[in-house]
């Protein structure tokens, strides 16, 4: 029999990503939940092409669908009977509830919503040790790893090596890369994302990001996480085993495959959708290293990841809100980093091991983040 699928943020790119991705494999699986946030039409749209047996929205529409309203509705979905594989694809903090609750109700968490990870890895991955859950990465560097790890025990495991775009700004100065525009951030040189993740990539807060995700996901310490700069993105991740041999995953970037990857891994199934690799077509692939006093943000986001506790979750709170008033225009391109750097000043970093105290140091960064953006 199939398999039930829900996609939380099934309006975003990679809720419409994977559901490109199931449109080619209707025999393995079947949509049963969608949830959005506010894109009330997309929603209706999806929904009437998919039938699922649950849709929710969390914010606008009607109740057209006389089904899931309000934040509950990620959670109602993620954990129905029916649902074998959840999707989490929503952006920031918000996710995280959705995800808990379907680690502990023993679903596989095929995860793109990787700032919950940050904020709780010790809560998440203990929810999915609890319940029997299982988080697969979504995140094509994750996935990567993921991919090349497959069948190696942990003990051969030496070092991670993510690439990193570098984002739209990798060659030019610090002053001119600091009075960006978010229009100018948004236009990333090779992936099409939401534009969260897009200004992340710009920062490079989004590898921040990524190396914490993958401490959490495959259980390596930080030093033996490194970043390298790869434009052309055509290189997810190296990983290197004990012996000195390294292992890497290629492709030409796209998220379908890494969707499709966590959807049935270990397992590997045909897709004729996907656009095959052609090495002479890549052409030449360059590497270079992280500078460091062109990414503040990233630096500041290895510094929280060391200091553990609370500390990675302050540092994606700030960032969410820092990110937000840049896509306003209510601050520059430069002070994002600024407005981290004030939070992560200001908080005390404490045990991470419960719910009440992550979520209560996010909100003092939020609230810290917001009063160093006006400032
Ligand atoms: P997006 O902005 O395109 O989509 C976000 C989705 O989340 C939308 O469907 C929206 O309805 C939903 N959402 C937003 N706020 C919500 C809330 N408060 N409650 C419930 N739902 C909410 O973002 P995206 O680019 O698809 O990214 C989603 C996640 O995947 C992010 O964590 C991002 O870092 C990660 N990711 C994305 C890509 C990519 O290629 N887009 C690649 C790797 C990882
Ligand atoms: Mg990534």
């Amino acid at each position: 029999m199939s398999a039930g699928v829900a996609i939380l943020g099934s309006t975003g790119s990679i809720g419409c990503s994977a559901l490109q991705v199931l449109a080619r494999q209707r025999e393995r699986f079947r949509v049963v939940a969608l949830t959005a946030h506010s894109n009330a039409e997309l929603l209706a749209r999806q929904a009437a092409e998919w039938r699922p047996a649950y849709v929710g929205i969390v914010n606008g529409g009607n109740g057209e669908w006389g089904k899931g309203k309000g934040s509950e509705c990620l959670v109602e979905a993620a954990t129905r009977p029916d649902v074998r594989i959840v999707v989490n694809g929503i952006v920031g903090a918000a996710g995280l509830e959705a995800t808990l609750a379907a680690l502990r109700a023993g679903k596989r968490v095929a995860l793109a919503n990787k700032e919950t990870l940050v904020m709780a890895g010790e809560l998440v991955t203990q929810a999915a040790r609890e319940g029997g859950g299982e988080i697969v990465p979504v995140d094509s560097e994750h996935s990567a790893v993921l991919q090349c790890l497959t069948g190696r025990p942990r003990t051969e495991l030496a070092r991670l090596i993510l690439t990193a775009s570098g984002g739209p700004f990798r060659t030019w100065t610090k002053d001119r890369a600091a009075a960006a525009t978010p229009e100018e951030a948004l236009r990333h040189p090779t992936w099409r994302m939401g534009k969260k993740i897009t200004v992340d990539s710009a920062t490079l807060v989004n590898k921040a990001l990524e190396v914490i995700e993958a401490r959490f996901l495959f259980d390596v310490p930080y030093e033996r996480v490194d970043v390298v700069v790869h434009p052309q993105s055509l290189i997810h991740a190296f990983v290197e085993f004990v012996d000195g041999s390294v292992l890497a995953q290629v492709g030409f970037p796209t998220m379908e495959l890494p969707i499709l990857y966590a959807l049935t891994h270990p397992e590997r199934v045909p897709d004729a959708g996907i656009r095959r690799f052609d090495p002479v077509a890549a052409g030449t692939l360059t590497f270079e290293p992280v500078q460091p006093e062109l990414y503040p943000a990233y630096r500041l986001g290895r510094a929280a990841a060391q200091a553990g506790g609370t500390a990675p979750a302050a540092f994606n709170a700030a960032n969410e809100v820092a990110v937000q008033r840049f896509l306003d225009g209510a601050i520059t391109f430069g002070r994002i980093a600024e407005v981290i750097e004030a939070v992560l000043a200001g908080v005390g970093v404490r045990d991470a091991g419960s719910l009440p105290a992550v979520l209560a140091a996010d909100a003092e960064a939020r609230r810290l983040a917001r009063e160093a953006a006006c400032s």
